[in-house]
């Protein structure tokens, strides 16, 4: 048997983990800032988390949500902890995409209305309601038609509000663009987004499968905006290396869903339960979005300093420990260079250096990144004058 993947090989065999580490099978320890898409965000075999599995997995491990079991309601408990405004309310799911679906299902459902907005450069799943707002042309196109219609506007653009109109059942967005090129929401913009899609009764689905659960600086990164959303989305991170996802609502919307509505197989299974409940913990008990928030400063400071001058670096940007270089050229080769200096990282849009840090990050761990990076962009840029 062969596996299909669709990304291309990195060419190492990765046996273990450890906090911001991983190991290959020859011994070599690599800082990992891929963290495996940012899931990795409260470390590699963090030990909270693995105590929670460990207990869970021993008494049972699969309950679907008609039962009750004690795991569930001690997950609610914690949950209450990380709460935003009035989302009192969590479904939970497997993957991010499956996330969306569910918001977006019940954005039509409450609205009575079929049309989503979504932003250029977005990005919210491949299965075909999330790949119907996600942004990239070459993910959508041969699998159209998908679920419509949708209309992308200009992400941080006030003007391009004006076009949302009274068909719309939901407006979604990511408040850092991740794939798209780590891309910081404005506040201006965000607070526009709210007010627009109160006004035109309009549901405002915030996406922070990858933004969400400390990485910027806050618990949930739309917290920076002063909004609250009608539906939140939450993965990657929140199960601190178990997949599951979560999609937050208030009362309001929750009374309006009921029975057939939707449903799930694996959704709220007692691991997932438990990796949730252990990574809100942590998360809590170790001021972990604090910690991302400081971290995120000095790196982002680091970078700034020792990259900011290269001819190819257009911008460094990110919020908390979400950070992007932004190049001229093709970020490829640094990508490598970096993984030749045992540091993983991943590409994000077509230009950028991403690094989705674990939060425990070191001030050493930052320089190593700094020196190799200046190493990959120094020889991207010779080798863009050579060619
Ligand atoms: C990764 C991501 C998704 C999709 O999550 P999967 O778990 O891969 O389905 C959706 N939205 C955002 C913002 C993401 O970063």
């Amino acid at each position: 048997m062969k596996l299909v993947t669709f990304y291309s090989g990195r060419g190492i065999n990765i046996v273990k983990g450890e906090n911001q580490y991983v190991w290959d099978d020859k011994g070599n320890k690599y800082l990992d800032l891929h963290a495996g898409h940012g899931v990795a965000f409260l470390g590699h075999n963090n030990k909270t988390i693995v105590r929670y599995l460990e207990k869970q997995m021993s008494e049972i491990m699969t309950l679907t949500t008609a039962f009750n079991t004690p795991i569930r309601e001690e997950m609610l408990k914690e949950l209450d902890k990380v709460k935003t405004g009035n989302l009192d309310n969590v479904f939970l799911l497997n993957s991010g995409s499956e996330a969306v679906e569910l918001a977006m299902k019940s954005a039509r459902k409450i609205t009575g209305r079929k049309k989503f907005i979504a932003f250029k450069n977005s990005f919210h799943g491949r299965t075909s309601g999330s790949l119907s707002v996600t942004w990239t042309k070459r993910y959508r196109e041969p699998f159209e038609p998908l679920l419509g219609p949708v209309d992308f506007l200009d992400f941080n653009n006030i003007d391009e509000l004006k076009k949302i109109d009274e068909n719309t059942a939901a407006i979604i967005v990511e408040p850092v663009q991740g794939e798209g090129g780590v891309i910081p929401a404005k506040e201006d913009f965000m607070k526009a987004l709210k007010e627009v899609s109160q006004d035109k009764g309009a549901l405002l689905i915030v996406d922070e499968v990858q933004s969400g659960f400390g990485r910027t600086g806050r618990v949930w990164a739309h917290q920076h905006f002063g909004i609250v959303p009608d539906i939140m989305t939450a993965g990657k991170a929140i199960g601190g290396g178990f997949p599951v996802s979560a999609v937050f609502m208030p009362d309001w919307i929750a009374e309006k869903l009921g029975e057939g509505d939707h449903g799930t197989t694996y959704g709220g299974n007692p691991m997932a339960a438990a990796a949730v409940t252990a990574a809100t913990k942590v998360l809590v008990e170790e001021n972990v979005a604090e910690q991302a928030k400081e971290k995120g400063e000095i790196f982002m400071r680091m970078l700034k300093d020792s990259l900011g001058d290269f001819k190819s670096v257009r911008e460094i940007r990110g919020l908390g420990l979400m950070i992007g270089i932004d190049l001229r050229l093709n970020p490829a080769h640094a990508i490598k260079v970096l993984q030749d200096s045992k540091i993983l990282s991943l590409k994000a849009g077509l230009t950028v250096i991403r690094f989705l840090s674990p939060y425990m990050i070191t001030q050493e761990d930052m320089e190593m990144v700094v020196n190799a990076a200046r190493k990959g962009i120094s020889e991207t840029e010779s080798k863009a004058v050579t060619s």
